[in-house]
């Protein structure tokens, strides 16, 4: 497999869309023994039908304000590819939302799907509106005109969209409400809904205990565990909130939480009553970092991230490419032995090179965040039983689920030295059960 034509081919078809090729290349140069070593692949161009999403769908999204002005912001779903079940995959409102971080997202939603075992093909949808400081009814409204046109192509059988950056329980509400409405229909077809309203226990918290189930996992091959330990976490939204619960919960000490314009660094732990003060101010749509800073006299270390800090364990869990190569090497030189992404590529190619060269513990999002959607897959069944499973159940499951993900990664990416590559491991794991559906089905 040649992966720069490949990738020439690719950049000239979809020019500029930067981080969609990062995610693309990431993906192919990691698989590329395995397409060699399985002729059959590229005999039926998998590889060029792969990279193609099945369809895009971008539309204006009308909405008034609460004086009356029209604004109009931009909607997307990119349903990627449904070799194994239904689309699924979350939508993010936020201003820097266009087109090629969607089909990023989307992209690798294929493979973190696939990893998780659930019947559940790939996509990614949402809007460059952004949430922040808009009232109740201002996002309501939106929400709303959003679902007007995505009602066309969701289904429970067909599109199960979920949240992402800049939708939670209040979003997915207003969405599933207006979804309702134009549908008379009670079905599963959105997830991360509401406890009263068909939502699962347990899905909050989801996507960062499950990527704390996998550093443990990932620790457990070095006869290391989270006691004790201290954990630099990025972010503080729906993922950081649930791995720094968790990995206090395993006996960890969480020094850092962070914004887009700082971090703040607590030598004394965040846990207990801090994570519930934050959890009040991320209610009532305020800021958190900098208020914890004045609340609990710690530092807030303005424009900085928090990679500089002394750690053992970090997990990013706020975007894309947050960890570059300086920050990587900051996190070496400190002695850091485990960097688990809670959120979507959030380290650099360089960083990531890094990691991997050192030997460090090292997981990629899409296997150590699979969690999220595997609870939303957990959802979605309960919807369509019409039961509801206690917390316990969901969590063993969501538990059971990151140890097999561990399991394949393992299995497809550990090299002659017995160093697992955790990258490699899951985009081989997530790949061949995709590619050999579309060789199936005729994909
Ligand atoms: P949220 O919107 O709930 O939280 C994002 C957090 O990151 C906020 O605290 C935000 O701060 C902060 N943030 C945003 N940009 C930066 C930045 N440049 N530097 C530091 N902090 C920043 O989103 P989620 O927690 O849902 O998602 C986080 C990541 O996890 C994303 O990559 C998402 O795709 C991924 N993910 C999420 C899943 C889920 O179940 N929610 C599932 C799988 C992956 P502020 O609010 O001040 O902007």
């Amino acid at each position: 497999m040649n992966v720069d034509k490949i990738m020439n081919d690719l950049t000239k078809k979809n020019p500029g869309e930067v981080e969609f090729l990062q995610a693309v290349r990431e993906v192919l140069e990691s698989i590329v023994d395995v397409v060699e070593a399985n002729p059959q692949f590229d005999e039926a161009s998998i590889i060029e039908r792969i990279v193609e999403p099945d369809r895009v769908l971008m539309f204006k999204v009308p909405w008034a304000d609460d004086n009356g002005n029209i604004h109009v912001n931009r909607g997307f779903r990119i349903q990627f590819n449904q070799a194994i079940g239904p689309y699924k995959g979350g939508l993010r409102f936020h201003p820097s939302v266009n087109l090629s971080i969607l089909k990023f997202l989307g992209f690798e939603q294929i493979f973190k799907n696939s990893l998780t075992s659930l019947p559940m093909g790939g996509a990614k949808g949402g809007s460059d509106f952004n949430p922040k400081g808009k009232s109740n009814t201002e996002v309501m409204r939106f929400c709303q005109s959003f679902m007007m046109e995505l009602v066309k192509v969701i289904g429970p059988e067909t599109d199960v969209p979920a949240g992402d950056i800049g939708v939670g329980g209040r979003e997915i509400g207003f969405l599933y409400g207006m979804y309702k409405r134009l549908t008379h229909e009670h079905t599963g077809v959105l997830t991360g809904k509401g406890l009263n309203w068909g939502g699962s226990l347990v899905r909050p918290e989801a996507t960062g205990y499950g990527c704390v189930y996998f550093a443990k996992e990932m620790l457990k091959t070095r006869n290391e565990t989270f006691k004790g330990k201290t954990v630099a976490i990025s972010g503080f939204g729906n993922v950081a909130w649930g791995a720094a619960l968790k990995a206090v919960e395993l006996g960890a000490k969480v020094v850092t939480i962070s914004g887009p314009d700082g971090y703040i660094y607590d030598p004394e732990g965040i846990s207990g009553k801090k994570i519930d003060y934050m959890l009040e101010l991320r209610a009532s749509n305020q800021d958190i970092v900098r208020p914890y800073s004045y609340e609990f006299g710690v530092e807030f270390h303005e424009g900085k991230k928090p990679w500089e800090v002394k750690c053992d364990i970090a997990l990013p869990c706020a975007t894309q490419n947050e960890l570059d190569g300086e920050d990587a090497k900051k996190l070496i030189a400190n002695g850091c032995i485990c960097v688990c992404e809670g959120a979507n590529m959030p380290s650099t190619p360089e960083a990531v090179e890094m990691f991997i060269e050192k030997k460090i513990l090292f997981a990629p999002g899409k296997a150590a965040n699979a969690g999220g959607v595997a609870t939303s897959g957990l959802e979605m069944s309960q919807n369509s039983m019409k039961l509801n499973w206690s917390a316990k159940e969901v969590d063993d499951r969501l538990h059971e689920i990151m140890i097999n993900i561990h399991a394949s990664c393992v299995m497809h990416g550990t090299d002659a030295s017995g160093y697992v590559n955790y990258v490699k491991g899951a985009n081989v794991a997530g790949f061949l059960k995709v590619a050999n559906a579309m060789l199936d089905l005729g994909f």
